[in-house]
C-alpha cells in the first residue's frame, strides 16, 4: 500500500482526447497522476476500442516521442504526472506505430480526487452521430482499415458487409 503522504499528494488529471483531424468522437477522462504511462496507454486503447494486441504506441510532444510503449517490452517508470506539464497542455498519442492512428490529448485541469469517484473514468463524451454503411444499414459498426488506407478515407461497414466483402481485411470498431 502507498504511504499516506504519497496518497495525499495524488492529483486527478482531466484529459480531453479525440482523433486528429476529426471533430468526433471526443472523450473527457479523469485519471490519477500516479497512474503509470503504460497503464494510461492501455486505458486509452480501451477507450478507443482498439483490439489489435501487441501493437506499439507512443506519446509525443510536438512530433518528438516522449515515451514509446511496447506491450512485449519493458514499461517506462514514468507516470501521468511526468507526462504532462501544467494545464492547458497538449500531447499526441499514436496507437499502432505500424499503421498509425493519431490522437490529440489536452490536459484541461488538475484537481484533488473526489471520494465518490473511481479513477480512471470517462466523465463526458460527445453525443453520437451514427455513420451509415454503403449498403444503407445504420449504424455502421466497423471501419475497414485496409480499404480506408487504399482509398484515403474512412470506410464504414455494417457487420454483414464486413463478413461478406471484407474478409481478411483489417478492421477497427467505430467509436461513437
Ligand atoms: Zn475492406
Ligand atoms: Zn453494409
Amino acid at each position: 500500500m502507498a504511504p499516506v503522504a504519497a496518497a495525499a499528494r495524488v492529483r486527478i488529471y482531466r484529459i480531453r482526447a479525440r482523433y486528429q483531424g476529426r471533430r468526433l468522437p471526443w472523450r473527457v477522462m479523469e485519471v490519477r497522476g500516479d497512474m503509470s504511462v503504460a497503464a494510461f496507454d492501455r486505458y486509452l486503447r480501451t477507450v478507443f476500442l482498439y483490439e489489435r494486441p501487441g501493437r506499439r504506441s507512443a506519446f509525443l510532444r510536438e512530433e518528438a516521442a516522449l515515451y514509446t510503449l511496447d506491450p512485449a517490452g519493458p514499461e517506462p517508470a514514468a507516470t501521468v504526472a511526468d507526462l504532462f506539464r501544467d494545464p492547458p497542455d497538449r500531447l499526441a498519442w499514436v496507437f499502432d506505430l505500424e499503421h498509425p492512428e493519431h490522437h490529440r490529448l489536452m490536459l484541461t485541469a488538475v484537481h484533488l480526487p473526489e471520494r465518490t469517484r473511481t479513477y480512471p473514468a470517462v466523465v463526458r463524451q460527445n453525443a453520437p452521430e451514427y455513420r451509415t454503411c454503403a449498403c444503407g444499414v445504420t449504424p455502421a459498426t466497423w471501419f475497414c482499415d485496409t480499404c480506408g488506407r487504399e482509398q484515403g478515407m474512412l470506410v464504414p461497414l455494417c457487420d454483414d458487409c464486413r463478413r461478406r466483402d471484407h474478409a481478411g481485411h483489417e478492421v477497427s470498431r467505430i467509436v461513437y
